[in-house]
């Protein structure tokens, strides 16, 4: 059954780059989400409850059997659910509702697929490896993961999307630095707009997935568009930060 509440607790809790936690929860129900959605937190707070989205991130390939849910969080200076993670431990029970969103692959490619993040908005490419590897594997499909970051410290699963591009020819990593030199073959300077600058799209054969900022998510759908995407081509999830 999809959208209900269910308790989760929390295995573990890493630091996976500058500012960002990575914290694996486990459920004793089966976490039916496909690749790319999101579940709603709800925080306990003075006999109310605050509700926080976040992307899952860890890869699988079968929610049919599935009971985990790993997390991928950047941490805000004085922010609600930033502070609540920052002190959570292992053992702790948190309730959540999902899985939401439509930041899903479909089961047939166009020849080219853009995969645009900046932070933690990578967590659903992540979570995706699986199913980006099988279509590799079939050939036809290239895939491009444009990265923004500001340093090479922000970078998070930098390693997995590293060997992936160097095991397979057709998926290319592209790093976005706006605050350091680049240094090696993958990075580039500036913001991950760049990326329109450096590749010629046929927009009748292109689908574009964007996560993250949403500022950035503006830019960057508007860059599509100017490259002749229609909406229904490109695909987005805005990180808002929450009114309450
Ligand atoms: C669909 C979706 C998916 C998301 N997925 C992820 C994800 O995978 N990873 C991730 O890191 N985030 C994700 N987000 C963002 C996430 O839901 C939270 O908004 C984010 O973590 C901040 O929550 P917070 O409670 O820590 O900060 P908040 O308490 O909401 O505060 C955010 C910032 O505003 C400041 N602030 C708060 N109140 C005030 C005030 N009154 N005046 C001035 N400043 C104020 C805080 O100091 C803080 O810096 C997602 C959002 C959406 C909508």
């Amino acid at each position: 059954m999809q959208n209900r509440k269910q308790t989760i607790k929390l295995m573990d809790k890493r630091v996976i780059a500058n500012n960002t936690l990575e914290l694996l929860y486990q459920s004793n129900n089966r976490l039916a989400f496909i690749p790319g959605q999101f579940y709603s937190f709800h925080f306990e707070n003075e006999g109310t409850s605050k509700a926080r989205s976040y992307s899952a991130a860890n890869s699988i390939l079968n929610p049919q059997h599935n009971c985990e849910l790993s997390i991928a969080v950047t941490l805000h200076s004085q922010g609600f659910a930033s502070n609540r993670f920052l002190d959570a431990e292992p053992g702790e029970e948190i309730e959540v509702s999902g899985p939401f969103g439509n930041l899903i692959l479909p089961k047939q490619l166009p020849s080219t697929v853009f995969l645009v993040a900046t932070g933690t908005g990578i967590a659903p490419f992540r979570s995706m490896l699986s199913q980006i590897e099988e279509f590799l594997e079939q050939g036809p499909v290239r895939f491009i993961l444009a990265f923004g970051v500001r340093s090479r410290e922000d970078l998070l699963y930098d390693r997995e999307f590293y060997n992936l591009a160097n095991t397979y020819r057709n998926f290319n990593y592209e790093v976005y630095l706006s605050q350091q030199e680049p240094l090696h073959s993958h990075e580039f300077t500036g913001r991950v707009t760049n990326l329109f600058n450096k590749h010629e799209l046929d927009p009748a054969d292109t689908l574009a997935f964007v996560c993250g900022n949403p500022d950035m998510v503006d830019d960057v759908v508007e860059g599509f568009k100017g490259c002749g995407l229609e909406t229904r081509q490109i695909k987005r999830e805005k990180y808002t930060l929450s009114p309450f």
